[in-house]
C-alpha cells in the first residue's frame, strides 16, 4: 500500500506521561500540563476562546467501569482552561436519546457534575444540526450536535478501549459522538463495510478538526468493549494534535497492528499517518507501558480485515477467512431481561423481543455490534467460531 504522506507532518508529534490512578484533580493538573507542554498542545488556546472538550460518554456508566473519560481529568483539564481565561463546556452525545433528561442522566452516573466545581459548564444545548461535506471521502451530509458550532476550539478528551468492529475505540472512533444518539446506529447501516466506516469516521475527524487530542488511559476497557468489558490498568495518558497519530502510539501500547484497525487503515491510506512507528515523533517512554496481555473483544474481525485488499488471492483470502470466521452477535440468555433497548437501537430492524427474550433474525443482521454496545445487562457478546479461536489462540483468549 502506498502513503503518500501530504498530511502528516512532526508537528503531529504525540505525548506521553506515566499516571498510575487517578488520585486527585491536583495531580491530575500536574501530568495533564507535563503531557500538553511536551506538545505544545494548549498554545492554540487564548483567553475568551469558547473550548468545548467532546469527552466520551457513551453510556450512563459510573467512572470505575472505565467505559467514559474519568471525571478527575476533565477537572483537571477544566480547571487549566479556565485557568487560561477559555469558557470550558463539556459535552457528548451517549448511545440512545439526545435530550436533556437522557444526557443529563448520563452526567448524573458518569460524575460529570463534579466537573462543574472546576469551572465546566456541561452542555444544555441539544440542538441539532445538518452538515454538508462534499470533500468527504465516505461522508457527505449527516447530522450533527448543535453545541459544537459554538465552540472556537474544540478538544478531544476519549478513552481507550477495545470496540466490538473497530476493534479499538480511542481518539479518532471519540468523534462519532459527534453525531446524535439515536442517529448513530443509522450510519452503521449507510456505512455496513467497515473499511467505509472507517472512512466516515476520518470524515467526521476532518470536519470538526480537534485542535488536541487526550486519550485517559489511565484505566481503559479490554475484552466485550466499548461498553461491557473489563477495565485494565494502562498507566498512562497520551496526546496529540492528531487523533490519527495519537491512535497510532494507543495501538502500540495494546498490541495491535496498523492493518488490523480499519480507523487506522483509513487514516494511512489518506495519508495522515506515517509507515512505520519510528517515524512518529514521540515524548515520553512507551518501555513500561507496552501490555503483552490485552483482551481484543473480537480478533477475528481483524483477520478479516487484514484479509481485504486488492489481488485475487488476497480477496478470495478476505472471502475464505469471512467466511469461515465469521463473527456475529449472540445472546446469553440468561441474561437477557427483555428491556428491548437492543431492538430499538438495531439499524437494520434484526431483533425482536418474544417472551422477553431478545431474538436475532441473522439473516437481516449487519454484524454492526450495537446490540453488543447499548445492551445494558451486558446480555450481548460478540461470538466467534471455535476456528476463530484457534486462529487467534496465541493472542489471550482466556
Ligand atoms: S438490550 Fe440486552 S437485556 Fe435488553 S433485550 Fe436486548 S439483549 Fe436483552
Ligand atoms: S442484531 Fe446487533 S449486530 Fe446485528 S444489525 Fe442489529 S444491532 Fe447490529
Amino acid at each position: 500500500m502506498e502513503n503518500t504522506s501530504k498530511y502528516y507532518s512532526p508537528s503531529d508529534a504525540v505525548s506521553v506521561v506515566p499516571v498510575g490512578d487517578y488520585t486527585d484533580v491536583g495531580s491530575a493538573k500536574t501530568a495533564l500540563i507535563k503531557l500538553l507542554s511536551a506538545i505544545n498542545g494548549l498554545d492554540v488556546i487564548k483567553s475568551g476562546m469558547r473550548v468545548v472538550i467532546k469527552a466520551n460518554l457513551v453510556s450512563a456508566m459510573k467512572p470505575d467501569e472505565a467505559a467514559t473519560t474519568h471525571p478527575v481529568l476533565l477537572s483537571a483539564l477544566s480547571e487549566i482552561l479556565t485557568e487560561m481565561g477559555a469558557e470550558v463546556v463539556i459535552g457528548d452525545s451517549p448511545g440512545g436519546l439526545y435530550t436533556s433528561a437522557f444526557v443529563n442522566r448520563v452526567y448524573n452516573v458518569t460524575g460529570m457534575r463534579e466537573t462543574e466545581k472546576h469551572g465546566a459548564r456541561l452542555n444544555d444545548d441539544f440542538s441539532q444540526c445538518e452538515a454538508e461535506f462534499p470533500e468527504g471521502k465516505a461522508l457527505h451530509s449527516f447530522k450533527y450536535t448543535g453545541y459544537l458550532d459554538k465552540a472556537d476550539a474544540i478538544i478531544n478528551f476519549c478513552k481507550l478501549k477495545s470496540h466490538g468492529m473497530m476493534g479499538m475505540s480511542c481518539a479518532a472512533k471519540n468523534m462519532f459522538g459527534v453525531v446524535p444518539g439515536v442517529t448513530k446506529p443509522e450510519y452503521h447501516f449507510r456505512f455496513p463495510k467497515y473499511e467505509d466506516f472507517a472512512d466516515m469516521i476520518v470524515d467526521l475527524n476532518e470536519y470538526f478538526h480537534p485542535v488536541l487530542s487526550i486519550c485517559d488511559a489511565v484505566v481503559g476497557m479490554e475484552g466485550n468493549g466499548p461498553t461491557a468489558g473489563t477495565p485494565k490498568k494502562m498507566g498512562c495518558l497520551i496526546a496529540s494534535r492528531s487523533p490519527h497519530a495519537l491512535d497510532m502510539v494507543a495501538a502500540k501500547i495494546l498490541g495491535f497492528e496498523r492493518e488490523e484497525l480499519p480507523i487506522l487503515s483509513a487514516a494511512y491510506l489518506r495519508g495522515m499517518i506515517p509507515e512505520r512507528f519510528e517515524e512518529i515523533t514521540l515524548y515520553g517512554s512507551l518501555d513500561e507501558l507496552l501490555l503483552s496481555d490485552f483482551e481484543r473483544v473480537v480478533e477475528r474481525k481483524s483477520l478479516e480485515f487484514s484479509g481485504n485488499g486488492k489481488g485475487v488471492i488476497k480477496k478470495l483470502r478476505g472471502k475464505i477467512l469471512g467466511a469461515i470466521l465469521k463473527t456475529k452477535p449472540a445472546l446469553k440468555k440468561d441474561m437477557c431481561v427483555g428491556c428491548g433497548v437492543c431492538a430499538n437501537i438495531c439499524p437494520a430492524k434484526a431483533i425482536k423481543i418474544v417472551k422477553k427474550k431478545a431474538i436475532i433474525d441473522r439473516k437481516l443482521c449487519i454484524r454492526c455490534f450495537c446490540c453488543q454496545e447499548f445492551c445494558p445487562k451486558s446480555a450481548m457478546k460478540v461470538h466467534r467460531t471455535p476456528i476463530a479461536k484457534l486462529f487467534t489462540s496465541s493472542k489471550k483468549d482466556k
